[in-house]
């Protein structure tokens, strides 16, 4: 022990007299400039004491203030220079991979270093990290899964989590954990850092901690909303809901031109878009106008508007635009790209930043362009605190994001793009007043922003819980619901209950709720249990490859295009890959086919031909990729992937893994005389999503239909599905020999019993059995 003492004591003299040469040298000089311009930099001394005085404290700023660059810096540096350097342990969690990987090597160069060396980063399957490092930036999960391994977290000294404000499921999660931790580690830290005000209700949870804030500056910012664009822009809106171009009748008379007798795009998008919010003079907040406006009907041509506007009239600086979500921004940008100014290279630089972007995307959003071209960036909400973009003077908010949420009462999820808060609007706005006054777009009208709610809900209180519960069991962390009961905000009993019984009747819980080996399977696999529930039965009965595409698809975008001017077209284009009856196995073909034309470089052609979002299968083969490497870290498959697709080809197998991941999704299919109708257990008569292969159908030559989502819009809508038969179902849906088995026979609703004979029944029963063993152990 002494001798490790001592190694570690001439490290860390190594390591300070490092950090002085750099702290010296002509760059490092520099470097110190910039980052002594940030708040956060004004109170370091304060910060500093503030940690060593509380074991727990809450740091919040303004973002880009220099919280998630320079605070962690701050300890390390401090714990360097009074030659601790090699003792300390730094953890600094964020919630997104991409923040983990910029932040890192944002401040390792900061500190003159590589990435690896001092700093280092570790996400899920990707790290950069030394034996030196002693900061360490990584996901939440990551931190978690540690957690798993050693409870104590033993020699970490630090722990840094970042972005509490978003209250993203597993740093709630973490939260639990980590203040059941402190007690027994109290030379422990842990510091929570926020963008917002909510520090109160984080204080509380901690008994009281402190609170500090780094005060911060941003320019004024003016502030535009629906009405006052259009006002702008030389339209009116008149008081029964018509836009008027009174500005352009009048512009086109100075030019003597005859005035256009057809209203601009832009116009009568806005119209329709108020008439459908019923939305008269900009005056009727209500929750209905709420969920009838749709920002994309009038978004792009109206973006589009503001942008050229901005380029052609408005003094220098950066552009952030808030959009939805990553298709979104994709098509915005095919459309700008086309566009003779915003298109135009030597005018403007066109970025992208959402979660999924390169990294040497990243680089290029925070470097400034050259003189007279302008920055355009279009980003998902990513932009409003995690990522700051410095030149930004103006910012259009589009207003929503997509959020995951889920309905407790019909136990249904969905990724839907939502209003944001009001908090995000106004985060949103702030973007554009960092460097200088700004201005910001909001393209909504006024009205609807004030019936925004005030924060966005925690996503514990919105989302499915089924991985949390799994995670909470493998932590061995007792009892679900009371340690649930613990958390800053609990979710609602009724929602715990439904994911605790969704994992009993897949077969990952036992009856008294502990973990079965799939269920210990499955909380390696981080994604949703259905989808590490398929890649399993994948793995084991060596059918993975097509697999791992429909995993992979029931994860991106849909890929099959539906353009509103060529649905026939589309419809047909879709059908060579639908003779299966499954909306799943078309996605198999559709990606085979894509892969085969990758190979001969007609890859784009193929999806253009075949109405395939190109995005999409780049995305599904990414996702392929990562799942297969998942499997391989967990020992289900062999390093070099050998016999595993000797059962590829065989389309009854495949169904049943798609069976065995979606099962309890299912409905029965009851034949009627021209047609057939479906129906769940829990909704009754339920509805195929028209672009379903199965909506095309008149006979489905199945009893049962498996699916991924219902949707419920005003019937309950199944949006994808693949047709299996009895047997599949008996054999595969749940789990009957272990757990709760009544579950499983309840959903079949006595149909096996009555239709088969005993004989038949007991033969299924006994491979079933047999089967469960199998997978199980
Ligand atoms: P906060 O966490 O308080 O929001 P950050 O520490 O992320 O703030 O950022 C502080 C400042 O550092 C910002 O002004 C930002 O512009 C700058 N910055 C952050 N990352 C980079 C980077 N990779 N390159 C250049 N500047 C950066
Ligand atoms: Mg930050």
């Amino acid at each position: 022990k002494a001798f490790v003492e001592k190694i570690l004591r001439q490290r860390s003299l190594e390591m300070r007299d490092q950090q002085q040469a750099w702290q010296e040298s002509l760059e490092g000089r520099r470097m110190l400039e910039f980052r002594s311009s940030l708040p956060a930099y004004k109170e370091k001394e304060a910060i500093l004491s503030a940690i060593s005085r509380n074991q727990v404290i809450i740091i919040s700023g303004e973002t880009g203030c220099g919280k998630t660059t320079q605070l962690p810096q701050f300890i390390l540096e401090s714990e360097i220079e009074s030659v601790r350097g090699a003792f300390c342990n730094i953890i600094c969690t964020q919630p997104r991979r991409i923040s983990a990987i910029s932040v890192s090597e944002r401040v390792a160069s900061e500190r003159g270093e590589k990435l690896g060396e001092s700093v280092g980063y570790k996400v899920r399957l990707e790290g950069m990290k030394g034996r030196d490092t002693h900061l360490l930036f990584c996901t939440t999960g990551i931190l978690l899964r540690r957690l798993l391994a050693d409870r104590n977290l033993k020699g970490v000294t630090h722990i840094i989590v970042d972005e509490i404000h978003e209250r993203g499921m597993n740093e709630d999660f973490l939260l639990i954990v980590l203040k059941d931790l402190l007690p027994h580690r109290p030379e422990l830290k842990l510091i929570l850092m926020s963008a917002t005000l909510d520090a109160e209700l984080f204080s509380s949870y901690f008994n009281g901690a402190a609170i500090m804030k780094i005060p911060g500056f941003t320019y004024p910012v003016r502030t535009h909303f629906l009405e006052n664009i259009l006002d702008m822009s030389g339209y009116r809106l008149t008081s029964d809901n018509q836009i008027d171009d009174y500005g352009q009748e009048r512009i086109w008379k100075m030019n003597k031109q005859v005035p256009r007798k057809r209203k601009s795009p832009i116009a009568s998008a806005v119209e329709d878009a108020l008439r459908a919010a019923d939305l008269k003079d900009f005056s009727l907040p209500t929750q209905e106008s709420l969920s009838c406006w749709n920002p994309d009907c009038i978004g792009f041509n109206l973006i589009e508007y503001i942008l050229c506007n901005i380029c052609e009239h408005e003094r220098p600086g950066a552009v952030l635009v808030f959009m939805t979500g990553w298709d979104d921004i994709n098509a915005l940008k095919e459309k700008l790209l086309i566009h003779p100014i915003l298109g135009d290279s030597s005018r403007v630089l066109l970025l992208t930043c959402h979660s999924s972007m390169a990294s040497s995307e990243q680089n290029l959003i925070f470097e400034e362009p050259e003189d007279g071209i302008r920055k355009i960036v279009l980003a998902t909400n990513i932009a409003e605190t995690s990522i700051t973009i410095s030149d930004v003077v103006f910012v259009l908010d589009c207003g929503k994001a997509k959020e995951s949420s889920y309905d407790a009462l019909n136990n249904t999820p969905c990724l839907l793009p939502t209003w944001i808060s009001k908090v995000s609007a106004q985060q949103r706005r702030g973007r554009a007043g960092r460097v200088q006054p700004g201005e910001c777009y909001h393209l909504y009208p006024r009205c609807l922003h004030d019936a925004f709610t005030e924060y966005q809900l925690p996503e514990i209180l919105r989302t499915p819980l089924q991985s949390l519960c799994l995670q909470i069991k493998s932590l061995k962390l007792g009892s679900i619901s009371e340690f649930l009961s613990r958390a800053l905000q609990s979710p609602e009993m009724l929602a715990v209950q439904n994911a605790i019984e969704y994992l009993k009747i897949i077969g990952a819980f036992d009856k008294n709720e502990n973990l079965t080996i799939l269920g210990h399977y499955l909380t390696m696999l981080p994604m949703e249990p259905k989808l590490g529930k398929m890649l399993i039965f994948g793995a084991i009965f060596n059918c993975l490859d097509p697999i791992l595409t429909v995993a992979a698809g029931l994860s991106v975008r849909d890929p099959f295009l539906s353009p509103l001017d060529k649905k026939d077209l589309a419809e047909a284009a879709k059908s060579q890959f639908s003779h299966d009856h499954s909306d799943h196995l078309a996605v198999v073909r559709a990606y085979e086919g894509w892969k085969d034309a990758e190979m001969d470089l007609i890859g784009h052609e193929y999806c253009w031909n075949n109405f395939l979002s190109a995005q999409s299968m780049k995305a599904i083969d990414a996702l392929r990729i990562e799942f297969l490497s998942l499997l391989k870290d967990i020992g289900l498959v062999d390093s070099n992937a050998t016999s595993c697709n000797t059962w590829s080809y065989d389309v009854h197998l495949i169904r049943a893994a798609i069976c065995y991941g979606l099962y309890p999704g299912i409905c029965s299919v009851v034949h009627n005389e021209k047609s057939f109708s479906l129906k769940t257990m829990e909704d009754g008569q339920v509805l195929l999503h028209s672009n379903s292969v199965n909506a095309r159908e008149t006979i489905i030559p199945y009893p049962w239909l498996v699916f991924n989502e219902k949707i419920k819009v005003n019937s309950v809508f199944l949006r994808d599905s693949t047709a299996v038969s009895d047997s599949l179902v008996f054999l595969f849906g749940g789990s009957i020999s272990k757990g709760d088995g009544d579950g499983h026979l309840k959903m079949l609703g006595g149909y096996l019993e009555f239709f088969m004979k005993p004989a038949v029944a007991n033969m299924y029963q006994s491979i079933r059995q047999k089967l469960d063993d199998f997978i199980q152990n």
